[in-house]
C-alpha cells in the first residue's frame, strides 16, 4: 500500500484511487476538506454557501454504498465518495443557487444541472457553491455581491474570474477540484490566476441545462483541478448529449488519453502572433513562449501563425454577451424566482425587484445588451457583431488546415490587485482579450500553469483545439506536466 500523504494533497487521481482500496473512507477525505475549510476560508472566501452536513450525509452514503456494492459484486461509480465544489451559477437540487446576486438570494432550484447529475451519478460528494461574478460578469470575482474572494497565492491580489471562487477552491487545497462555467475565459482565467488547470470544452459538448444562463451561443461548463490528468477524469464523466439542451451534440466522448505513453510527437502547435502583443506582462509571455519551447523538446512542431481578426473579438464579445445576457435576464422579474421587492402593481414589482436586485455591472451589461439589440440599432451593432464573429471563427478553421493546436496566453497580466481596476469596466474587459476568441469560436481552451511572475504569482498558457478535440490539449497538458512542476506547486495560506 501506499503511503498516504495528508489528504488534502491528494490529486483527485490519488483520491479515486485510495478511495477504490479501501484505504480511506469518503468520509475520512471530506471531513479533511471541511476542517481545512474552516481553517482558512475566512481569509479566501472561495464560498458563497458550504454544504457541511449535506457533505457528511452524502459521504457516508458512498461509503455504505461501497461496502454493499463491493459485497454484492456490483459496479461501483468511478468517483464514489470524491468531494467537489460547484461554481454558485449550477444548480444542484435542494442547495440555493445565488449566482452571485443578491436577486436569486432565496432560490434553491429544484433540479440539478445535468452535468451536476452526470457527477452525481458518478459518485461525488458536494462541498458547497463557489464564489463568482454576479450573474458571471467579470474576471475578478470583484463583482459577487458577497464580497470577493482572495487568492490563495496573495491575499490583496484576486483570483481571476468569474470562477474565481472554484479557482482559488482548488488553490488553496479546500477540494481536489471545483465546477466552473466559461462564456469567455471564466474557466481558463482564474485557473490560471491562481496556478490550477482548467478545461473550457467544445460549445455543445456539455449540457447547458441547469446553467444559469449568461450568453446561451457562449457558455460553457468546465472543471478546474490540479493536474490535466483530474480535469480530465471529470470532464469525461460531465460530458455528453443531453435532450434537455437543444444545442448539446450528440457525439460519444473520447477516451480517455492522459496515461503512460502518452507522447506529443509531430504534434503541430501554432504561435499566433497576436497573442504576443505590446502591452502584456513582459514575464507572461516569456513564461509561455518558454512553455513552447519545451513543447519543441518533447517532439512537437512549432509553427507561427496569425489569427488577423483577433483585436475584434473584445468589441464583439462585449456586443454578444451583454445581449444575450439582457434577454437570458429578462427572466429575474419578481414574478417567477427571487427576490421581489414589490407588490404594489406590476411595473414596480420588475423595476423596484430589478433595482434592488441587481448590482451595477449587471445593470450596465443589461443596459448595453438592450441597447445593442434595438429597434435601428440592431444592424449596427448586433448583426454587425454576428458577422465578424463569423470572421474570428474562420480564423480559426483556416489555420486548424495547418496545425492542431494553437498556444497563446491566457490573460495579458498575472492576478492584479483587488480594486486594481478600480470603477473602469473597460480595463476589466481588456483582461479577456485571449480568451474571448475561443468562445466567440465555440472551441475548446486549456490553462495550465507554466511559471511565476517575480511577485511568486502564478502564470498560465492556454491550448486552444478543434471543436471536440479535447483530447489533443489533454495530451498536450499531461505531457507537460510530466516533464514540468508548476502544478505542483501549492500557496501556503
Ligand atoms: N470576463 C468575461 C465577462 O465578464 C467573461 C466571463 C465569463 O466567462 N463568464 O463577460
Amino acid at each position: 500500500m501506499k503511503e498516504i500523504k495528508n489528504l488534502v494533497d491528494l490529486t483527485v487521481t490519488e483520491a479515486v484511487e485510495v478511495l477504490s482500496s479501501g484505504q480511506i473512507s469518503s468520509r475520512e477525505l471530506t471531513e479533511a476538506y471541511l476542517e481545512r475549510i474552516s481553517e482558512h476560508e475566512r481569509d479566501i472566501h472561495a464560498f458563497i454557501t458550504t454544504t457541511p452536513d449535506l457533505a457528511l450525509k452524502m459521504a457516508d452514503g458512498a461509503d455504505t454504498k461501497r461496502l454493499k456494492a463491493t459485497k454484492e459484486n456490483e459496479n461501483i461509480p468511478p468517483l464514489l465518495g470524491l468531494p467537489l465544489a460547484i461554481k454558485d451559477v449550477l444548480c444542484v437540487e435542494g442547495v440555493r443557487a445565488t449566482c452571485g446576486s443578491k436577486i436569486l438570494e432565496q432560490f434553491t432550484p429544484p433540479f440539478n444541472a445535468t452535468v451536476v447529475e452526470n457527477l452525481l451519478n458518478a459518485g461525488v460528494v458536494v462541498l458547497g457553491k463557489t464564489n463568482t461574478d454576479e450573474f458571471a460578469m467579470g474576471s475578478s470575482t470583484e463583482n459577487s455581491a458577497y464580497g470577493v474572494t482572495h487568492n490563495p497565492w496573495n491575499k490583496e491580489r484576486v483570483p481571476g474570474g468569474s470562477s474565481g471562487g472554484s479557482a482559488a477552491a482548488v488553490a488553496a487545497k479546500f477540494s481536489p477540484a471545483a465546477l466552473g462555467t466559461d462564456t469567455g475565459g471564466s474557466v481558463r482565467q482564474p485557473a490560471s490566476f491562481c496556478g490550477v488547470t482548467g478545461i473550457k470544452p467544445t460549445y455543445g459538448r456539455v449540457s447547458r441545462y441547469g446553467l444559469i444562463a449568461y450568453g446561451s451561443s457562449l457558455d460553457s461548463a468546465g472543471v478546474l483541478a490540479r493536474t490535466t490528468e483530474d480535469v480530465e477524469i471529470i470532464f469525461r464523466l460531465m460530458a455528453g448529449y443531453d435532450e434537455r439542451d437543444a444545442t448539446s451534440i450528440d457525439a460519444p466522448v473520447a477516451d480517455a488519453v492522459c496515461r503512460d505513453g502518452a507522447d506529443v510527437k509531430g504534434l503541430r502547435i501554432g504561435v499566433p502572433k497576436e497573442y504576443f502583443i505590446e502591452g502584456i506582462q513582459p514575464e507572461v509571455a516569456q513564461s509561455v513562449r518558454t512553455a513552447v519551447e519545451t513543447f519543441r523538446d518533447l517532439g512537437a512542431e512549432i509553427i507561427d501563425i496569425s489569427l488577423p481578426h483577433t483585436e475584434y473579438a473584445l468589441p464583439v464579445y462585449y456586443l454578444i454577451a451583454p445581449a444575450e445576457a439582457s434577454a437570458n435576464l429578462a427572466r429575474f422579474d419578481g414574478v417567477r424566482y427571487g427576490l421581489r421587492a414589490s407588490d404594489e402593481n406590476m411595473l414596480k414589482m420588475y423595476t423596484e425587484s430589478r433595482g434592488a436586485g441587481f448590482g451595477p455591472e449587471v445593470k450596465r451589461r443589461i443596459m448595453l445588451g438592450t441597447y445593442a439589440l434595438s429597434a435601428g440599432y440592431y444592424d449596427a451593432y448586433y448583426g454587425q457583431a454576428q458577422k465578424v464573429r463569423t470572421l474570428i471563427k474562420s480564423d480559426f478553421e483556416n489555420v486548424f488546415s495547418k496545425v492542431d493546436v494553437i498556444a497563446a496566453p491566457v490573460a495579458p497580466t498575472t492576478a492584479f490587485k483587488i480594486g486594481g481596476h478600480g470603477d473602469d469596466p473597460l480595463a476589466m474587459y481588456l483582461e479577456d482579450v485571449f480568451t474571448l476568441p475561443a468562445n466567440l469560436a465555440g472551441i475548446p481552451g486549456l490553462a495550465f500553469p507554466t511559471g511565476f511572475d517575480s511577485d511568486g504569482l502564478p502564470i498560465g498558457m492556454q491550448l486552444m483545439g478543434k471543436q471536440f478535440d479535447e483530447p489533443t490539449l489533454f495530451k498536450l497538458g499531461y505531457v507537460f506536466q510530466q516533464h514540468t512542476d508548476w502544478h505542483q506547486r501549492t500557496p501556503h495560506l
